[in-house]
């Protein structure tokens, strides 16, 4: 939250000023000599139902921006099918701080479950998930993260492990689900620090070591939706980004069997093709409308617009990852009055695949 009144501060001394403060049109006339509009970041929740029956379960990344093993394990899930059972999947909670590549653009998002402003850049996404757990009422949720260090060397260190906030929360159970999931994972690791142990953060307990998890997600779905909700760890400090999908894929096909959530293709197939699946063959591009006129754009490129010109982002082409924020103003504002230049870059999630500038004169 610091860092996000700051920036509004400074967003109000500057000519990044948005509306209600200014009408654009004034500012047109004023001190802003072009408008450029960014479509809103979606949200991409996306319900996969199969034919046969069987468990339920939501499965959330990207609640952290810069944990990509977590949101694009996400997105790999996203785009299967499913035989039997349902999955819910919101892999890019937190799209704006996935596009900065921060773990929280505007603060941590896994600490705003408990309470949030209705005036947080992050309270669209964070009510949305809430009432989706609400509406919803998985079997289980699943939230992904790419913790730090290896838990099994160092038990205060968040990477590898999977946490839960007890043992047992009234009727429900973690600690027996969670163990087997475990046990079976670590099956297939050899490594001692890759491992994957149970973390148990005895977030209920008046004791806990912990009680800054009292305003995260899982902690939100067992005391107001009394749903069961594990967090998924791999680390930050695996040697690529194939290792975190990896692991984070082997934690989700023990707890998909467990409830009965059958893809397809199969988990087994996808952990054998994690490399391909994770360099899909796009052809990335941005449409905009630059004053009336459609331009396809596809590299990076300077546009020389005059004064008074209307800008607007109308999609892109890509993955689920494609999307251009700025980092000259503000990256929350999707809608922004410029004096003199500005640049944007389209990115798929992290990775930058070029910049569009615009010139004012
Ligand atoms: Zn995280």
């Amino acid at each position: 939250m610091e860092n996000y009144r700051r920036r509004e501060f400074i967003k109000l001394l500057g000519i990044a000023s948005f509306l209600p403060i200014l009408k654009w049109e004034e500012a047109l006339a004023g001190r802003v000599n072009a408008v450029i509009e960014l479509p809103p970041l979606p949200f991409q929740e996306s319900l996969i139902t199969g034919e046969e029956k069987g468990g339920r379960i939501l499965v959330v990344g990207g609640i952290h921006g810069n944990e990509p093993g977590a949101y694009k394990a996400a997105e790999i899930l996203r785009n299967l099918k499913v035989k039997k059972g349902e999955i819910l999947v919101a892999p890019r909670t937190n799209f704006v701080s996935i596009l900065t590549n921060k773990r929280g653009y505007n603060g941590d998002m896994n600490r705003k479950f408990a309470s949030i402003s209705p005036k947080d850049p992050d309270y669209p996404a964070v009510k949305r998930l809430k009432s989706l757990i609400k509406d919803y009422k998985p079997d289980l949720l699943l939230t992904l993260h790419d913790g730090f260090g290896f838990h099994s060397l160092n038990p205060k260190a968040w990477g590898q492990c999977i946490v839960i906030d007890e043992e047992r929360y009234g009727e429900i159970e973690l600690g027996r689900e969670v163990r087997l999931v475990s046990e079976r994972v670590n099956r297939l690791i050899k490594r001692r620090k890759w491992k994957i142990p149970v973390f148990n953060t005895h977030t209920f307990s008046k004791n806990t070591k912990h009680p800054e998890q009292r305003k995260s997600l899982t902690y939100f779905c067992l005391k107001e939706c009394s749903v069961p909700a594990v967090c998924l760890e791999v680390s930050k400090q695996l040697p690529d980004l194939y290792h975190k999908v990896r692991f984070h894929l082997l934690m989700l096909r023990e707890f998909f069997k467990v409830h009965g959530v059958e893809t397809e293709p199969s988990l087994d197939w996808v952990i054998e093709n994690v490399e391909e699946l994770l360099e899909p063959k796009v052809y990335y591009s941005a449409e905009l409308l630059i004053n009336g006129r459609k331009v396809t754009v596809s590299d990076s490129k300077t546009f020389k617009i005059p004064k008074g010109s209307r800008v607007k982002f109308l999609t892109f082409n890509g993955t689920g990852g494609t999307n251009a924020i700025t980092e000259d103003l503000n990256s929350n504002l999707r809608k922004v009055g410029i004096r003199k230049r500005i640049s944007f870059k389209v990115k798929d999630d992290f990775k930058e695949l070029f910049s569009i500038r615009f010139i004012v004169g």
